[in-house]
């Protein structure tokens, strides 16, 4: 039976729901990873986690298709790019089939909290890897936890997409040979500060240049970028520092096979924007998130309009969502049934 919740009004917050998975890395080795129905963590208070930023997460969805059956999204690339991240701060490394594994068990144990077909809800899953025991010196953790808890969440858009504008800031969320490409909490905690800025002033986020000459986009808030050129070129920048996205590396396979376009990685300037027809954020939080305008300076930059949606976008938007909701063929591999 489905939870009582207004699935169509849904936000993006934390709800407790009933089961997450839990595991041990002690000894060299994880223990059998487990449901259990408690949300606290008991931990060290030396815990590397919370001294040192020695942690990483993924996030992925779950979703609900028109049979009832239930979709993961690529879920072996979220466990892959924890590895990587895994292997920047020296933290032990998830097996593929044991985090693809845990991400079926949590959604079956939960799958009350998965929003009906056509309500646009789906299950945020938050995979997690934290440094825990006892410590005090800079060094990696004697022990660790890897958990994976989830939460229902609402159609990003209500509605229907919407063009959002955001600002680039002074501030960077990463160095040029930090740990920009790992999703590493010490990124979003960098990033606090300047998304409050962005927010005081009334845009949605704001963008992040390449650290070290500030000439380049690099991110949208927690999202990356790209651009659809006037001669109807994807393109997305590509740096070392830019956090992976799976949605945006979907986005460039489907640009080129199913409509056909020439798709490049490569620099963005930011004084170059007027070469874009429409640009747009994408992640697995944000799906496709359309960008109205970037304010840089003094210049307002406006690329397809404030307030409606461009066609590359929409089909973009539509052959993405389509293949994620279990609509549209999917590309082999990309999709794994939860049941
Ligand atoms: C997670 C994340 C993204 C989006 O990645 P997806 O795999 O598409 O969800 C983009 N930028 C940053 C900084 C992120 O942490």
């Amino acid at each position: 039976m489905s939870k009582n919740i207004d699935w169509e009004n849904l936000g993006f917050s934390y709800i407790k729901t009933d089961y997450r998975y839990i595991a041990y890395w002690k000894n060299g080795e994880w223990s059998k990873g487990e449901l259990t129905q408690d949300n606290v963590l008991h931990i060290s208070e030396g815990s590397t986690a919370l001294h040192y930023g020695q942690q990483c997460f993924e996030g992925l969805k779950a979703y609900r298709c028109k049979d009832g059956s239930i979709n993961l999204f690529r879920p072996e690339q979220n466990a892959l790019r924890m590895q990587k991240s895994c292997q920047r701060l020296l933290m032990p490394e998830i097996p593929v089939e044991m985090f693809v594994d845990a991400c079926k068990q949590v959604v079956k144990a939960n799958k009350d909290w998965l929003g009906p077909y056509g309500s646009g809800a789906t299950l945020y899953l938050r995979p997690f890897l934290i440094g825990v025991g006892d410590n005090v010196g800079v060094s990696p953790a004697p022990e660790y936890i890897f958990s994976i808890f989830c939460c229902p969440v609402g159609a990003y858009f209500k509605g229907g997409m919407k063009p959002t504008n955001f600002i680039v800031s002074d501030y960077d969320r990463a160095a040029p040979q930090g740990t920009g490409a790992a999703k590493v909490g010490g990124n979003y905690a960098a990033s606090l500060y300047p998304g409050k800025m962005a927010k005081a002033r009334n845009f949605a986020d704001c963008i992040y240049l390449d650290p070290a000459k500030h000439t380049k986009i690099e991110e949208v808030g927690s999202a990356n970028f790209f651009g659809i050129t006037k001669d109807n070129k994807f393109v997305t920048p590509l740096s070392p520092s830019i956090l992976p996205s799976i949605t945006k590396y979907s986005l460039l396979y489907l640009a080129k096979e199913r409509l056909g376009m020439d798709v490049v990685e490569g620099d963005v300037y930011i004084d170059q924007l007027d070469q874009f027809k429409e640009a747009g954020a994408c992640g697995t939080a944000a799906v496709i998130t359309p960008i109205g305008g970037i304010q840089y300076g003094d210049n307002f930059h406006v690329f397809y309009s404030e307030t409606e949606v461009g066609e590359v976008t929409t089909k973009l938007y539509n052959e993405l969502v389509g293949i994620q909701f279990g609509d549209v063929e999917a590309p082999e591999g990309w999709i794994v049934k939860v049941e």
